[in-house]
This record gives structure tokens, C-alpha cells and sequence, in this order.
């Protein structure tokens, strides 16, 4: 709201910027999906390298394997010389049987179940393929003596470098080129390798189509992730825009929950139901100050007019006598109206402050009734009280306030226009501790109860009751139930419409209870009821308090 008045200015919140919701959700969005994207295909490319390096190391294994089997077979004295003249030939593709077994086509590599290994004479007629197939020039073995000698070189141009390998089967990567050591027969170490540049290209070529499928996956999850955030932000966006619509002077703005998903129509709701309350009381606190102004304009004018009409002209002493005391009656209204909106707005804002101490709610209306005698005498009304001692833990200056204003009520209200014989529903024979005005039978008791929990005391009237219509709004300020006579200069009199407000604010601080029965024709009963201990005090009574 603007200091001027009640106009907010259209401002919608900025959703655009770092602390942006939708930033926010769509960066963690992106950051979770690139993190997926990346292991799947990490772990995708690995499974593949994995595969590809497995086949080549197995295949080579199993060369290696034959050269050692052709070795084993040699003297031991044979390892230390040139094997070069040694018939010795890898088969024609990696992963086939060791050497001198026929191959199962089903299961490349493994012998064919049931078979014997050759013999020597079969071997030499069924020379073995050649060393490297036409088809796969790359492949090469070397054997090396314990030494590093060596022994046979099968390698053509490549240059491979001796190493022991630390286990009896090893394997490595030298540039575009992929080896297995294997420690043969005394010593030696076989050395097969081939080039596998084919598979690194393969792999290279893989890696880039992983690349380029991230992106697009990372590109499509992003812009689905847009206008899925979008989608999700746009009732907040919409209650934003109505919030800012919302101004002192329109409170009738609610956001629309019936677009809304299950989780924000309760946020929705929740808002709607805080504008309706905000309106009431907007409304409430217009509605307020119209009515104090109202009430405080009537004696203004009183004592403006009676001083404008004293000064028009010279007046005798006894002329200015009577309007002082008509000025002096408007101020004391005023007076009292102010008095009371203040110990109103003390209440309301928790600022009432309570001097509690054990009390008799009895002896309390016995003097409320002592105080307001004369008053009841002049209105030909008999005051009775009742009962017995009902002991709590109060104030005693401000719940007197309380008694006195509910007798006052019952006396000016409860008993209008009642005379002897139309005074209903009370008892002629009951018992009352003063005596009854001769020529009167309008009456009130003011009875007091102790019911264990709570300290109760009943104002209770025979006049003409309430409508129920207004009973829920009799403790609202300044309400009167028959609002032509409170217009009226006998209302200006008599009361503003402020005591039973008062009444309730001041029982409220106390944690006690103010309630009303009537019924028309028959009277009203005003029950105040006090916790009776100190502990009860402290917590709220309201549900704890059954009539
Ligand atoms: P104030 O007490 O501020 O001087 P008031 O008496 O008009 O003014 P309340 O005490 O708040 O104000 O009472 C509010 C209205 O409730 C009264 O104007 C009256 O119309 C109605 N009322 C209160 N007590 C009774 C009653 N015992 N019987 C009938 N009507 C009552
Ligand atoms: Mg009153």
C-alpha cells in the first residue's frame, strides 16, 4: 500500500534473474540430466572399450598359446638358439584352437569335443596356415630368450621391445599397437601383438556418436525442462499478478485455484481464505472509524452549536450557566467514548494490563449492585443478587467494570417498556437482599455460581429479550440493536455500543468466558464465567467452558 492511500503499484515480482525460480529448477534440471547422460555413456563407451580389448587379448592369448605349445615341444636346449628355422605359424584368425586340434566352428577357439590332439605325423601333413592370414597383415609374435635375445622374430617392420612380464601372462598397449606377453617354456617370453588402430578408429568413431547423442539428449531434456518448469511456475506467476491487483481498496481479488494442481490450489486457498479475513477486516476497521467518527461528531456539534448560540449575542449568567453544563455533558461523552476506545485498542493490541488477585465474584456483584441502586431505583427496577461465594483469580477493578456495565445494560434494556404486569418468567416469591421498590416489579438478578472449574456469575433480565438475529453481533463495537433509537438523542444518552466489546475484551484477557442467552419476550441472561483456579489461568478456556 502507498503512503497516499491504498493503491499498490502493479509490480509483478521479477521471475527473470539468478535467484529465479526457474533459473534455479532448470539449472539443477540441466546438472542432473548432464550428470546421467555423462555415466550413461561413459559407462557405455567403457563396457564397449572393455569388450573390444577383451576379444583382441583373448585372441592374441590364444596365439601366444600356440606358439607355446610348439615350444614345449622343443629340447630344452633348442630355447637358447635361434628358433628361426622352426616350423612354427600362428592359425589363420586369432580365437582358433591351439594348435594340432580342429576347431569346433560353433565355439571358435575351444577343440572339438571328443577329439584328440594331433600327432606329429599329422601336424607335419596338415601344415598350419600361414603365419599372418592375407586378411589381417597386422598380426606379428616375437619370442624372446630369458635374456632379451632374440629368438625368433615374426614381426616384420614393428620393433618390439623385450620386458619380463612380472606374472605368466601380461599384456600392453604401445601406441596404435595391442600385445600379450606370456613366459613360455623355459624362461622365454612369446610376445604376440597386432595393430588395432581399425578398433581405435571404430571406438573414436563410437565416441563421437555418444557425443553428439548427449547433446541432443542434454538439448531436448533441456528445452523439455523448460516448459515443464514454465508450466509448474505459471500459477505462481498468476498469484503474483493477483497479489499485486490487491490494494486497500480492492480486496475482492482471489486467486483462480480451479487451473491450479492439487499442491498449489492449497497454497491458492489458503491465500483466498487470508483475503477474505483481510477484507473483513479492512471492512471492520472502515466500518470502526466511520462509527467513532459518527459517535464523536454528535456531542462536537452539541458543544459547537450551544457555544456559537451563547456568543451570538450578551446572555444572563443563569443562559450561560446552561450551556456550560450542556458543553460540559457533550465533553464528558466524549470523554468516555475516547476512554473506552483506548482500553479497546489496549486490548486488542495485548497491552491491557491485569492486577489478578483471588476475588469473590459474589461480593463483586453485591457491590456492582450497591453502585448501580440509585440508577435502578430511579428506572423502578428491583436489583436481587443470588447465590454464593464463587472464588477466581481476577481483577477486580476491571471485572467490576464488567458488572456494572451488564447490570446498566439489563436495566436500561431488559426491562423497556416492562411494568408489573408484564415482567415474565420471574418468581414474585424470590428471595432478593433488597427489598422491592413500592409500585415496582421489573427486576434483575445477579446471581453467582461455583461449579468446581469455573467461577460463573448470571445477569439475568425479564424485558423483551433479544432477536436472535442480533445476538452474535451484540459484543461487536458499536453495535445497537435497535439502531433508529440509538440515533435518537435518548440513545446519545444513554450508550455508544462500545460496553459489551469492552466486556469481552476484558473477560478474553482474563482466559474467561461471556455468553448470552434471550429469548424474545421472555429476557436475557448475560453469563460471565472465570477459571476458579490460578493454574487454569494461563491456558484458554474457551474449550474447556461448557454451558
Ligand atoms: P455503552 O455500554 O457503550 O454505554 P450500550 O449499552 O449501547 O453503550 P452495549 O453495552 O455494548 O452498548 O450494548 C449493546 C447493545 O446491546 C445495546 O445497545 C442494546 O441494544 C443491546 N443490549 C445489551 N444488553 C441488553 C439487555 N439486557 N437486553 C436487551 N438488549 C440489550
Ligand atoms: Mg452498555
Amino acid at each position: 500500500m502507498t503512503e497516499a492511500g491504498n493503491v499498490i503499484p502493479d509490480k509483478r515480482i521479477p521471475i527473470r534473474g539468478t535467484r529465479s525460480l526457474r533459473w534455479r529448477l532448470q539449472f539443477w534440471h540441466a546438472l542432473i540430466l548432464a550428470i546421467v547422460v555423462f555415466i550413461f555413456a561413459a559407462a557405455f563407451y567403457r563396457q564397449l572399450r572393455h569388450s573390444t580389448f577383451g576379444e583382441i587379448d583373448s585372441e592374441l592369448m590364444s596365439g601366444a598359446h600356440v606358439i607355446e605349445g610348439v615350444l614345449r615341444v622343443l629340447p630344452p636346449e633348442q630355447l637358447n638358439a635361434s628358433l628361426q628355422d622352426v616350423p612354427m605359424e600362428l592359425p589363420d584368425r586369432l580365437g582358433l584352437p591351439p594348435m594340432g586340434l580342429p576347431r569346433d566352428p560353433r565355439r571358435p577357439g575351444r577343440p572339438m569335443r571328443g577329439q584328440r590332439p594331433l600327432d606329429s605325423a599329422e601336424r607335419d601333413r596338415d601344415p598350419l596356415p600361414r603365419l599372418l592370414s592375407p586378411d589381417d597383415a597386422s598380426l606379428y609374435f616375437v619370442i624372446f630368450s630369458k635374456d632379451g635375445k632374440v629368438l625368433r622374430d615374426e614381426s616384420g617392420e614393428v620393433l618390439v621391445d623385450f620386458e619380463k612380464p612380472r606374472n605368466a601372462i601380461a599384456n600392453r598397449r604401445i601406441d596404435e599397437r595391442h600385445e600379450v606377453l606370456l613366459r613360455g617354456p623355459g624362461d622365454t617370453v612369446i610376445v604376440v601383438g597386432r595393430d588395432v588402430h581399425h578398433q581405435l578408429d571404430r571406438l573414436t568413431h563410437w565416441l563421437v556418436q555418444l557425443i553428439l547423442i548427449g547433446i541432443g539428449v542434454m538439448a531436448l531434456g533441456l528445452i523439455g525442462g523448460w516448459w515443464l518448469v514454465g508450466n509448474a511456475i505459471r500459477p505462481i506467476e498468476q498469484i503474483s499478478q493477483t497479489a499485486a491487483k490487491i490494494s486497500g481498496t480492492n480486496l475482492t481479488e482471489r486467486v483462480d485455484t480451479s487451473v491450479m494442481d492439487t499442491e498449489l490450489q492449497s497454497l491458492g486457498s489458503i491465500l483466498n481464505s487470508m483475503l477474505t479475513r483481510l477484507e473483513t477486516a479492512f471492512e471492520q476497521q472502515s466500518q470502526f472509524i466511520a462509527d467513532a467518527s459518527h459517535e464523536l461528531r454528535t456531542p462536537i456539534s452539541v458543544l459547537l452549536s450551544h457555544c456559537e448560540l451563547a456568543l451570538n449575542r450578551q446572555r444572563s449568567a443563569a443562559e450561560y450557566q446552561q450551556t456550560i453544563a450542556t458543553c460540559q455533558s457533550a465533553a464528558q461523552r466524549m470523554q468516555t467514548l475516547v476512554e473506552s476506545l483506548l482500553t479497546l485498542a489496549r486490548a486488542e493490541a495485548g497491552h491491557l494490563r491485569l492486577a489478578r488477585e483471588e476475588c469473590d465474584l459474589h461480593e463483586l456483584a453485591k457491590e456492582g449492585v450497591a453502585f448501580l441502586q440509585p440508577f435502578a431505583n430511579e428506572k423502578k427496577i428491583v436489583l436481587v443478587v443470588q447465590g454464593g461465594p464463587a472464588l477466581c483469580w481476577i481483577d477486580p477493578g476491571r471485572v467490576s467494570q464488567v458488572i456494572t456495565n451488564l447490570i446498566q445494560n439489563a436495566i436500561v434494556y431488559g426491562n423497556q417498556g416492562s411494568d408489573s404486569s408484564t415482567a415474565k418468567g420471574m418468581d414474585a416469591g424470590e428471595v432478593g437482599e433488597e427489598p422491592d421498590p413500592p409500585g415496582s416489579a421489573a427486576k434483575v438478578i445477579v446471581s453467582t455460581e461455583d461449579n468446581g472449574e469455573f467461577a460463573e456469575l448470571f445477569v439475568q433480565d425479564f424485558g423483551e429479550g433479544i432477536a436472535s438475529e442480533s445476538v452474535p453481533k451484540l459484543f461487536d463495537r458499536f453495535y445497537r440493536v435497535d439502531t433508529a433509537r440509538a440515533r435518537s438523542e435518548l440513545r446519545l444518552q444513554t450508550g455508544s455500543g462500545l460496553g459489551l466489546a469492552i466486556c469481552k475484551c476484558i473477560v478474553d484477557a482474563h482466559n474467561g468466558h461471556l455468553s448470552v442467552t434471550s429469548k424474545k419476550d421472555h429476557g436475557t441472561t448475560f453469563t460471565v464465567a472465570f477459571p476458579c483456579k490460578e493454574s487454569l489461568v494461563a491456558q484458554s478456556t474457551e474449550s474447556q467452558y461448557t454451558k
